[in-house]
């Protein structure tokens, strides 16, 4: 039984950027060739697929062309409320134009709120008018959902399940051995990771992968030790990004 390790991305630049959430679309291409050779079975680890929250533009701009390039089909988690509203996100052609090219498309919340400080009138709006508004746009069902921030607790997990999800993408850094398996682990991507070490992690036998994972464990405990809005602060002051961006999703 081959596992599945679902990687997550933010926003790519042909020239890179300071902002660790910013991938150079050239090593962006370097990955996805990479990851074209171990789903065309190249490999006997992990088999890697592709994620990208927000809905940045660059996902139209410079993810798409790669993506095509490669053959690699990747899953876009669109910030509703951000589509065709604010600078810098994709309009809802481009939302089209990645479904007409074969690309797959998930909800992100409609505002990007944190779902765990979210009422259930909030949850409601983030979750439900948010799936409605891209199935009306899209004219497909949407079903699939990315927790922003990565939070989420027992209730969260509830409303998705209420407003009409049937998967739910996380921020923690799992491989997953079902296809169709309710939560979705991820691990996030960061500008000049090391392509060697990328193998590594697709490799359960390294151990890399582990070490992520009680790594992100101990991320947990500060984040419930220090409280969401102190652990936001650090983690941008670390990361070098917006804190809005909220910490891995
Ligand atoms: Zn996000």
């Amino acid at each position: 039984m081959t596992g599945r390790l679902h990687f997550l991305y933010h926003e790519l630049r042909a020239e890179g950027s300071e902002y660790a959430y910013v991938m150079k679309t050239a090593e962006f291409a370097r990955q996805m060739e990479l990851f074209q050779r171990l789903q065309q079975g190249g490999g006997a680890g992990l088999v890697p697929e592709v994620t990208f929250d927000d809905g940045d533009v660059s996902n139209y701009e410079q993810a798409l062309p790669v993506l095509q390039q490669t053959g690699v089909t990747a899953r876009f988690f669109i910030t509703v409320g951000w589509t065709a509203q604010r600078a810098g996100y994709m309009s809802s052609e481009q939302l089209r134009g990645l479904q007409a090219a074969g690309q797959k498309i998930g909800a992100h919340g409609w505002t990007h709120t944190l779902l765990t400080h979210c009422d259930a009138a909030q949850l409601k709006a983030e979750l439900l008018d948010a799936r409605l508004k891209l199935e009306d746009e899209l004219g497909t069902a949407v079903t699939t959902m990315s927790l922003p921030g990565g939070r989420y607790n027992q209730r969260v997990l509830e409303a998705c399940r209420e407003h009409g999800y049937t998967q739910v993408f996380t921020s923690v850094p799992q491989a997953s051995t079902a296809a169709d398996a309710w939560l979705v682990g991820r691990l996030n991507l960061v500008g000049g990771t090391d392509l060697a070490w990328l193998e590594k992690v697709l490799d359960p036998a390294s151990g890399v992968l582990a070490a992520l994972e009680r790594k992100d464990k101990i991320k947990g405990m500060a984040k419930s030790v220090l409280g969401d809005t102190l652990y936001a602060k650090v983690w941008s002051i670390v990361n070098r990004s917006e804190p809005e961006a909220g910490a891995g999703a």
